[in-house]
């Protein structure tokens, strides 16, 4: 595996490759085996004994979930990863894996729904208790610490709330108190933000969003210091949530253009943002690098550009909302987000249904609210789109 260090960001996206095959393909092959043959008996005991790195079966390693590795970890400036099937895959190995029987874990009460489920149904199964804070409360998080807390799990921006949380604040806090600091980067991406620097432990993302980019493949992937990641490792590898070197194969294809996808991204998504915050029809509108953002000063600090997710609110509460909707005609209607595609999700019905109402307005979704997820279509089309459902008599 080749890595680059001394390049910038883009070019190590393209130029971290696997090794060339004796063919010296130019773009990496696909290695679709689930398992790898040896020499002889003295290859083998050194393969599982470690002292050789080649790869013994696709469960453990392959070289393409090798390369997406690498790439991401060298995006989020992490020693090492681990790779699983999709997004949850990597949240729930890695509480697995860091939390035992009798640990309290604090958490963002913003999370993404599969893992809100995680946290309030399996967790306590375990007895790993939880305590949710809310996005004000970070400084001043001392009274809400247990002689049990191990860790700290948070995402930033919110899902679907798109609150910016202070990741140095909660950096020093986590390394004060000795806590494992996690955060899902998600929404952002490691091109617009890299929670390392802020004191991050390990860093989660679902690649199923922007890292594809193209609504194709699920994965996941956690990334972190080598100790911490040879820990997961070896909960992930005897777990079985691997990632298929396929959706390996494409997600590293993916990662090639994640720059420029991400930076198309963040541009629509400012120009909209901009025209639906001065239509007469919207309550409010949530950008992070809108002026108007609460948290705009700790966006601009904490990340590059304000990210391709856009939520606002619709006067006229549920039924202007569905009207909207179902006025909706470029835009896709679905529960995905960080796509090709620019897609409209109401969480209230969808995403964060199983929350109650009350634990909805706790993570700021209302019952008129949208999430826009800008896609890369171009910027006129889909204002044209938003406009004439804004425009749409309820
Ligand atoms: C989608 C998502 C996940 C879960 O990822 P999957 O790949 O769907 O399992 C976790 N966290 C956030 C913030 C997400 O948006």
């Amino acid at each position: 595996m080749e890595a680059k260090s001394n390049t910038h960001f883009e070019t190590n996206a393209i130029r971290t490759q696997m090794e060339r095959s004796s063919f010296a393909e130019h773009s990496s092959p696909l290695h679709l085996t689930s398992s790898f043959v040896f020499e002889d008996a003295e290859e083998m005991r050194a393969s599982f004994a470690e002292e050789k790195q080649n790869a013994i079966y696709s469960r453990f390693s392959n070289p393409n979930t090798s390369e997406f590795i690498q790439k991401v970890a060298q995006m989020e400036l992490a020693e090492d990863g681990v790779a699983f099937a999709s997004g949850m895959g990597a949240v729930f190995a890695t509480f697995a894996t860091f939390l035992a029987a009798g640990d309290h874990l604090l958490s963002s009460r913003a999370v993404f729904g599969s893992t809100h489920a995680l946290i309030t149904k399996y967790l306590p199964k375990w007895n790993i208790e939880t305590t949710y804070f809310n996005t004000d409360q970070i400084q001043d998080l001392e009274f809400l610490l247990q002689e049990n807390t191990r860790c700290i799990y948070i995402e930033s921006p919110t899902n679907p709330g798109v609150d910016i949380l202070d990741l140095e604040t909660l950096g020093d806090f986590a390394q004060k108190h000795n806590l494992l600091f996690i955060v899902d980067n998600c929404f952002a991406t490691p091109y617009l933000q890299q929670p390392i620097r802020f004191g991050a432990d390990l860093v989660i993302h679902s690649a199923t969003k922007l890292m594809d980019g193209q609504g194709r493949v699920l994965g996941g992937i956690t990334v972190g210091k080598k100790e911490l990641i040879r820990e997961l490792y070896l909960f992930a590898r005897n777990t079985g949530a691997s990632l298929s070197p396929f959706n390996a194969w494409v997600l590293s294809k993916s990662l090639e253009t994640l720059a420029v996808r991400v930076d198309r991204h963040c541009q629509t998504a400012l120009t909209l943002a901009q025209k639906i915050e001065t239509h007469p029809k919207v309550n409010w509108i949530k950008y992070p690098f809108l002026p108007s953002h609460p948290q705009y000063q700790l966006a601009r600090k904490q990340m590059k550009q304000g990210g391709s997710i856009i939520s606002f609110e619709i006067k006229g509460g549920l039924h202007a909302g569905k009207t909207f909707i179902n006025s909706i005609k470029l835009c896709s209607l679905s529960a995905n987000l960080g796509d090709s595609r620019s897609i409209i999700t109401h969480p209230a019905s969808t995403t964060h249904s199983k929350l109650s109402e009350a634990e909805q307005l706790e993570v700021g979704i209302t019952p008129g609210m949208i999430r826009l997820s800008v896609g890369l279509e171009h910027h006129e089309d889909l204002w044209n789109d938003l406009k004439n459902a804004l425009d749409a008599k309820v």
